[in-house]
């Protein structure tokens, strides 16, 4: 869409030069995913000073939602055509992920927003895709995509997008952080399987099915969706799965463009974890991310 409608809100205490800064981080979002109305971001402070986001607020209330100042993305209100993804955000949340502004760079900080923008915009994407139904067990009627999906999805796609955009945003221009590399890096991720499997030993995804059965021993969910994508392809993952679910449920979407039943995926994700020890792990785990970039692996609808 050409300019899909994303309204954004701010407390009157927030720096109102972070709004040009966040539209352009959805511009770049809007021309890699493609744009879709009815992203809403509203940064809340103090009550004293967030009158303008109960105002905008309110009309979404009348379509359910609770209306407190919270931190709550991404719900989700209203249907479609009128459906709308709210991203309530706490400003020191949402600008720090909760450590001390003085422990951090903007730089180092603005990884986190960008890709927290990313992630929870990969959702609105998901949600549109779903159409009329919900995306999991939360409300009727879904298409019951398990919840290591959604998020491993959403997370992978973050940290990925943002290693390829990250040199054309103006607060990167001193130097990228590590951390933009970090996230997929094969050394950081075989240390975290490693101490995992060493801490559980028994993966299972079961457990990430839902919310509510997460575990601290369900796997990784960004890792399980990059070791999908090897055995299938990233467009299959990030994009025909979501294109079928709207017709078939996550479940048949999955068995047509996998080519193996979710299950099945499950047992074949247990086995490949506990391979991943000793010294070629970190090869293992290189070769489950693209080795180039995002886009040259993934054409999204809409764009
Ligand atoms: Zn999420």
């Amino acid at each position: 869409m050409e300019n899909p409608y994303q309204p954004y809100v701010a407390s009157d205490d927030i720096d109102p030069s972070y709004e040009a800064e966040y539209r352009q981080v959805m511009a770049n979002l809007n021309s890699f995913v493609g744009g879709y109305s009815g992203f809403v971001t509203l940064i809340f402070s103090t009550p004293e000073n967030s009158s303008s986001v109960f105002e905008a607020l309110k009309p979404f209330v009348e379509m359910g939602h609770s209306g407190a100042l919270e931190q709550n993305c991404l719900g989700s209100v209203g249907d479609p055509p009128n459906k709308f993804g709210i991203c309530l955000n706490e400003e020191q949340w949402y600008f720090y992920t909760g450590r001390e502004p003085s422990e951090t760079s903007l730089a180092d900080s603005r990884v986190d927003v960008y890709t927290g923008i990313a992630h929870e915009y990969f959702h609105w994407f998901q949600n549109n895709m779903a159409g009329q139904k919900h995306l999991d067990y939360q409300q009727e009627p879904s298409v019951m995509a398990p919840t290591w999906w959604v998020e491993g999805t959403a997370d992978l796609f973050s940290f990925l997008w943002l290693k390829e955009n990250a040199a054309k945003f103006a607060v990167f221009q001193g130097g990228i952080p590590p951390r933009v590399e970090d996230r997929i890096s094969p050394l950081f991720t075989s240390w975290n399987v490693d101490m995992y499997l060493k801490t559980c030993g028994d993966p299972d995804l079961n457990t990430g099915e839902r919310y509510d059965t997460e575990t601290s021993c369900s796997p990784s969910p960004w890792l399980a969706v990059a070791h999908l994508a090897s055995l299938s392809s990233y467009q299959s993952v990030f994009v025909d799965i979501p294109r079928d679910f709207r017709e078939m449920d996550f479940a048949g979407a999955f068995e047509k463009n996998i080519g193996m039943t979710v299950e099945g995926f499950y047992f074949e994700h247990h086995s490949w974890l506990k391979s991943l020890t000793g010294p070629a792990a970190e090869s293992d785990i290189s070769d489950v991310f693209p080795s180039g970039s995002l886009s040259a692996e993934v054409k999204f609808p809409g764009t």
